[in-house]
């Protein structure tokens, strides 16, 4: 058996036969070798096995065809790849981070195969999931302990539900968010169970006006961080630590709901209004609340960091269960936070911090790469442009990432809005942004691989 692993075809070798230079054609050579190592893992786990016995002589064209169902079948999925040429790295509407393969490997592997998920494997006992990162998340944020959810919406939840529920929370009135899908904080906290307590203005909340709203009912101070709008000009707001010294000689719980959640500073790459996690704690807050799948770069998820007495018991509330995250996340979220531990730089493993703090050259590089590769398309006048690129999931909404993008005008022939709407019909769809007439594809939120994908994708509209 293990002498026929010897005779299964390469995967170089394959991709040099003439039918699989058709498919790397027609399709991308990224697309086509994720679809064949696919393949020949599946026949090699079959062979091992035993559920097959011998090889048949290897035929190019008919592996081919194989191979071109399976990528069909793949592409008629709903829910399926794009490329985000928006110029916008965190798109809700897009599925916001991408994976690192570390989280991707994690992912598969916790996927196909049993876990400890919740075993003690030094004991033997009933072990909790949340072992799994919670000491990775103290680590990198100073907490003393740690929580993760569903999302940072459900954190939310459960933090004032487990701490304020029939109680009040005091808040500003200039951080009374509304982040998307209808999540409003005044009606989460009334989901929660408590009665918020606005205090402040829109623009002006001062430290004494949290202090004389402070009675013997009170549970909770919240601070939200206004992550997707900016109150700019006449405003003030006390500083965490000022806020912190309050809520502990009242004895009530200073909470944040954070959102976006960075782990390391980006001010060297001009992003300097994200408050770092450590930072808020360190500042005294009692429970931060952040994302998994916004800045920090891993997957959907929610987490609360701060005190261990207060954690626990969010750990033991019954809606901590309703809103628990599932095993592949949770293996996703591990090996994303290892990747922010030495001897690993988050900057060049994490794609989220690696496409914000690409150096502009390698973007213009893209840009100049892609408008060559499209010249000789007859009614598509290419160019390239400088342009804006955002963070986007709600954060830093004022701060703008110098870019390149690539302009495509398909003359009177062709509106700007039907080349957007084609090339989003296509094999793979791409996703740009309209502007002053013409199609911007933004090169900051697209890959090296991705830019032959477009490549494919204006061939099939436009004739050379
Ligand atoms: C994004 C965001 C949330 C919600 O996070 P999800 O992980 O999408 O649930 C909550 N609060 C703030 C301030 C946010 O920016």
């Amino acid at each position: 058996m293990n002498s026929l692993l010897r005779h299964l075809p390469q995967v170089e070798a394959v991709l040099q036969t003439p039918a699989m230079l058709t498919l790397i054609d027609t399709y991308s050579r990224d697309e086509v070798v994720t679809a064949l190592r696919l393949s020949l893992a599946s026949l090699r786990a079959d062979l091992l096995a035993g559920r097959v016995q011998d090889l048949p002589d290897f035929d190019g064209d008919a592996f081919a065809a194989s191979l071109e169902k399976a990528m069909g079948a793949s592409r008629s999925a709903n829910l399926r790849p794009v490329v985000n040429a928006t110029g916008i790295i965190i798109h809700t509407n897009l599925g916001r981070a991408r994976l690192a393969p570390e989280a991707l490997r994690a992912m598969h592997d916790i996927g196909v195969r049993p876990s400890n998920l919740e075993l003690n494997l030094a004991t033997g006992k009933r072990g909790s999931r949340h072992d799994h990162t919670a000491a990775l998340i103290c680590e990198l944020t100073g907490a003393e302990s740690a929580l993760v959810v569903n999302n940072c919406a459900a954190a939310v939840v459960l933090a004032l539900t487990g701490t304020a529920a029939g109680r009040k929370v005091i808040a500003s009135r200039g951080e009374l968010i509304e982040i998307g899908g209808s999540f409003r904080l005044p009606d989460v906290i009334a989901q929660s169970g408590a009665t918020l307590k606005e205090v402040g203005s829109t623009n002006k909340t001062r430290l004494s006006d949290y202090a004389d709203a402070i009675d013997g009912d009170t549970a909770v101070l919240l601070k939200s961080h206004t992550s997707n709008f900016r109150i700019v000009g006449f405003t003030a707001a006390p500083s965490r630590t000022d806020l912190a010294r309050l809520a502990a000689e009242q004895g009530v719980i200073l909470m944040e709901d954070l959102g976006s959640g960075v782990l390391i500073d980006l001010s060297p790459y001009g992003l300097t209004d994200e408050p770092i996690v450590r930072d808020i704690l360190d500042a005294g807050v009692d429970l931060v609340m952040f994302s998994g799948d916004k800045l920090l770069g891993g997957p959907q998820a929610g987490i609360i960091a701060g005190r261990a007495d207060l954690i626990d018991e969010l750990r033991k509330h019954p809606l901590a269960r309703a809103v628990r995250i599932d095993k592949l996340s949770l293996a996703a979220l591990e090996a994303t936070l290892r990747l922010y531990r030495a001897p690993f730089d988050p900057l060049a493993r994490i794609p989220v911090l690696q496409m914000l703090s690409q150096p502009l050259v390698e973007v213009q590089a893209r840009a100049e790469n892609l408008a060559q590769a499209l010249q000789d398309l007859d009614g598509l006048n290419v160019s390239v442009a400088r342009s804006s690129a955002f963070v986007g999931g709600g954060a830093l909404p004022q701060q703008s990432l110098a870019s390149f993008s690539v302009r495509l005008d398909g003359g009177a022939a062709r509106a700007a809005d039907a080349i957007a709407d084609a090339l989003r019909h296509g094999h793979t769809p791409v996703v740009g942004r309209i502007h002053q007439g013409r199609l911007w594809l933004d090169m900051r939120t697209v890959t090296d691989p991705e830019v032959s994908m477009i490549v494919t994708a204006c061939r099939a509209l436009f004739a050379r």
